[in-house]
């Protein structure tokens, strides 16, 4: 069903794919049918910036994947992050997140406490962490499912259960499970963001992010909504606000062009994610009984501290996996002698990409806050791709003779 989305609504010629439409503006031949539009009272398209019907038809496909209500796409899952938090929250607000974050969201909150609103960083593996940290103030958790590079699995259902309780927004980052391996609305998320550059997408030659609003938060008890956008029934007044504040005045859209390549790449989600995990899995155990690797962090393995969490909640144990290196091996060796498995940034590509982490995406947030991490200097982080597993294991092997 979702593979044929595109054809909703009888497309011109009968195209299969959604059409890639350029056009930044868009005519009315009644000039009242314009207003409406701009008022909410009609759907439609105005300008470029606030939608774009190619974009639209993939923001419908990532609804249709998370079995939302409605969703909003973005430039990048940054932009759909930032956007999405400075829409919905003022300064004074609190918000509870997981310590265990992307990178950038963790330079994003820091950004966000210059600009009055708290952020308290928690152990979210465990909900008695973030419950200990909810004040009068606090609107929102985040949290993210698997966590880079340590592969934490957060305390999901039962941080469902407590914002729920407690009133508050939950905020999941889907994007290392992707809605192929898990879907945040069974454990009552409110709001899930996912970065459509990774796994959806999946081939890395196209960036976007997209928010998607589950319809189980309630927004008539959420004081930062705006009147002007409380003209439709309350469901709809959240995703409302982060498009309009969030998408349309910070303006990170997502080109058509872009739309479509990423379209094209969810097509194959599902099988993509079956073989990366399936070699993520063969790979992690192979590492695990390697005399020159420490230690493996991948929730696949039984000696993974939320191994059982993961089992239940998850269809596959995720693509990404670390590994600390024994004392005598240097990181950068063990990359260059890596020959099929690339140095790269990017993760949830086709092909299986590494990177060592400490000195790379976690190099600016400092030793320290490393540490309380735990992330130690010879760690790598793999994302595993869809290559043939012999390939890949012939690759590690000779890597790690070296
Ligand atoms: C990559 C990533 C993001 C940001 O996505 P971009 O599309 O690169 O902006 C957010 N969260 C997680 C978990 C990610 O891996």
């Amino acid at each position: 069903m979702i593979l044929h989305a595109d054809r909703q609504g009888n497309p011109e010629h009968g195209v299969l794919h959604k059409a890639i439409h350029p056009s930044v503006a868009y005519g009315y031949d009644d000039a009242r049918e314009l207003a409406e539009v701009f008022q909410n009272k009609r759907s439609g398209f105005a300008y470029g910036r606030q939608g774009n019907p190619t974009v639209e038809a993939l923001a419908q496909k990532v609804t249709l994947m998370e079995q939302g209500l409605a969703s909003v796409v973005f430039a990048t899952g940054m932009a759909a992050i930032g956007s999405t938090l400075l829409a919905l929250l003022r300064a004074g607000d609190h918000i509870v997140s997981s310590a265990y974050l992307f990178g950038n969201t963790n330079s994003l909150f820091a950004t966000l406490k210059s600009f009055g609103v708290e952020v308290t960083f928690v152990d979210a593996t465990d909900v008695k962490q973030v419950e200990a940290a909810v004040q009068d103030n606090t609107r929102l958790v985040f949290v993210e499912t698997i966590a880079n590079p340590v592969t934490q699995v957060s305390d999901l259902a039962a941080i469902g259960d407590l914002c729920e309780s407690r009133g508050l927004i939950y905020f999941v980052d889907n994007t290392m499970t992707s809605p192929s391996l898990f879907l945040p609305v069974t454990v009552k998320a409110g709001l899930i963001i996912n970065s459509l550059t990774k796994y959806i997408g999946g081939h890395g030659n196209a960036l976007g992010g997209c928010v998607t609003d589950t319809g189980l938060f309630d927004w008539n008890s959420f004081d930062n909504i705006y009147d002007n956008y409380k003209n439709r029934e309350a469901a709809h007044w959240g995703i409302t606000q982060i498009r309009k504040k969030g998408l349309r005045d910070f303006g990170a859209s997502l080109g058509p062009e872009a739309a479509h390549h990423l379209s094209v790449g969810s097509e194959t989600l599902t099988m993509r994610m079956q073989k990366a995990c399936d070699n993520a899995l063969a790979l992690a155990e192979f590492c695990q009984q390697h005399a020159r690797v420490k230690n493996v962090f991948y929730p696949g393995l039984k000696n993974h501290p939320q191994h059982a969490r993961a089992t239940e909640l998850f269809s596959h144990y995720g693509a990404i996996f670390s590994i600390e290196l024994d004392d005598g091996i240097d990181c950068f060796d063990f990359l260059n002698a890596l020959e099929l498995v690339v140095s790269s940034s990017n993760l949830g590509d086709n092909r299986t990409l590494a990177i060592p982490v400490a000195h790379t995406i976690y190099f600016e947030m400092g030793a320290e806050r490393r540490a309380s991490m735990g992330i130690p200097d010879s760690m790598v982080r793999f994302s595993v791709g869809i290559e043939d597993q012999e390939d890949l294991l012939s690759d590690f092997t000779q890597a790690l003779s070296g």
